[in-house]
């Protein structure tokens, strides 16, 4: 899968360690790594505002769609139509559906669909991967 937003390992570790990301956010991004669970910067932050790509800035989700799923990770009922791209992810012995930035092809997280709202969707995403920007 190609992204309209190209650049090599070497770049992106580069520009995350201009932007302040958190050591983990290449592993995660780049290589699909996941954050230890309640370890997360957004994992109980409640501002209103919007959370975006930390690689490439894209708008992902707004603070309005997040809820508490206890699960250790922010959690997202909706995202922004078109900024996420699913993909099946058949590793550790599960099949999910991985959840990809659609202009960098950052690795956000998985979708589960055992939400808790009327989209029945939760988006499980890791704070490393996400970059919060107040209203
Ligand atoms: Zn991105």
């Amino acid at each position: 899968m190609t992204f309209p937003i190209q650049k090599t390992d070497a770049e992106w570790k580069t520009l995350l360690a201009e932007k302040g990301a958190e050591p983990v956010a290449y592993q995660v991004t780049r290589h699909a790594a996941t954050e230890r669970p309640f370890t997360g910067k957004y994992e109980t932050h409640w501002a209103d505002g919007s959370y975006h790509c930390m690689c490439c800035g894209a708008k992902l989700f707004d603070s309005d769609t997040k809820f508490d799923a206890h699960c250790g990770w922010p959690s997202f009922s909706l995202a922004i139509p078109g900024a996420i791209t699913e993909i099946t992810d058949r590793s550790h012995g599960m099949v999910r559906v991985e959840t990809v930035c659609s202009q960098c092809g950052a690795h956000l997280g998985h979708v589960f669909p055992d939400g808790p709202t009327e989209t029945g969707l939760r988006y499980c995403m890791n704070s490393a991967s996400l970059h919060f920007t107040p209203k």
